[in-house]
């Protein structure tokens, strides 16, 4: 598997699996355990959840799918904007950590912005850090505007991670979030590469055409299209053990100036700036 380095040169997975709709059902959880330890063994070692996911089912789903092998997987988990205050954020991480059954996740995120100031959640976060619950920490969500205010923040610098909607149909962030955070070196993480509901997504013409030129799935050009800048990792959330082989072979599809140019054609890069799109 390839790897992405965090500003403090840590590498994780380039693409890692989401958790979001795990937990939500009993009769699900053995197949979703089993399909994230799949992808743990394929080397999708970065495992994005959040405490909202299920109301903490995906983080037991989590919990369950590292048990006996947590030092091989990267934690990303979120915590609610609502629990972003400085007594908030500890409170909201203890609770993450008992049902992720571990004693540190390896990057916390605000998952999306609420009324606190940014910089009650960073010192907050830089408290937790400090006190090694967490070992990174990012946010999710955000747009230039609060990127800066997160730099300019006392310990904002520490900022390792944003993750945002991005693929073919919402790639509105390479006009100016997805630059700016190649400069500071914070990490850009994909989520819904897939389009979320993939339907729409993976019957696109451009992909569709590009996939069999490769002898590929629409799914895994879509993968490698976000991947092919080097500060992106992708998320993709899969239940299915096909999908989860799928997604990790994605690694090796590697896109030519002419699929690029394809992809271009009918997903129009954007020409200005756009709002932050997001779920
Ligand atoms: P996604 O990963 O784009 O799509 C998930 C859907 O794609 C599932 O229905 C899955 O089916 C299917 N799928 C997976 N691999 C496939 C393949 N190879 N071929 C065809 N279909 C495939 O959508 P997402 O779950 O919204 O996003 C991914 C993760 O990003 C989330 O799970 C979550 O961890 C994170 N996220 C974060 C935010 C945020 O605000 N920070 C928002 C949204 C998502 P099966 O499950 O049946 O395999």
């Amino acid at each position: 598997m390839r790897t992405v380095k965090l500003p403090s040169g840590e590498p994780v997975s380039a693409i890692g699996q989401g958790t979001w709709y795990m937990g939500d059902g009993k009769s699900e959880a053995a197949r979703e355990v089993a399909a994230l330890q799949l992808g743990i063994d394929l080397g999708m070692t970065l495992i994005d959840t959040a405490e909202m996911y299920a109301d903490g089912g995906a983080e037991r789903i989590v919990a369950q799918a590292v048990a006996g092998r947590r030092d091989q997987v990267f934690i990303v988990s979120k915590v609610y904007p609502y629990n972003a205050s400085r007594s908030g954020v500890p409170a909201a991480c203890e609770r993450s950590l008992k049902r992720l059954n571990t004693d540190r996740i390896d990057l916390y995120l605000l998952h999306w912005r609420g009324s606190f100031p940014l910089s009650e959640t960073v010192a907050a976060f830089e408290a937790l850090r400090q006190a090694g619950k967490i070992r990174h920490w990012g946010v999710s969500n955000l747009d230039v505007a609060d990127m800066e205010a997160i730099a300019g923040a006392p310990g904002g610098e520490n900022c390792a991670a944003n993750q945002v909607l991005y693929h073919p149909n919402s790639r509105g962030i390479e006009y100016d979030l997805l630059p700016w955070c190649d400069k500071r070196g914070v990490a850009i993480m994909a989520y819904s590469p897939l389009g979320h509901t993939t339907s729409r997504l993976l019957r696109s013409p451009a992909l569709v055409a590009v996939a069999k030129r490769h002898g590929v799935t629409p799914a895994q050009v879509a993968l490698a299209w976000g991947l092919r800048f080097p500060h992106v990792i992708s998320i993709p959330k899969a239940s299915d053990a096909g999908h989860v082989r799928e997604n990790a072979a994605a690694i090796d599809v590697v896109l030519t100036a002419e699929d690029l140019a394809e992809i271009d054609a009918t997903h129009r890069p954007p020409g200005r700036k756009q709002p932050l799109d997001l779920l």
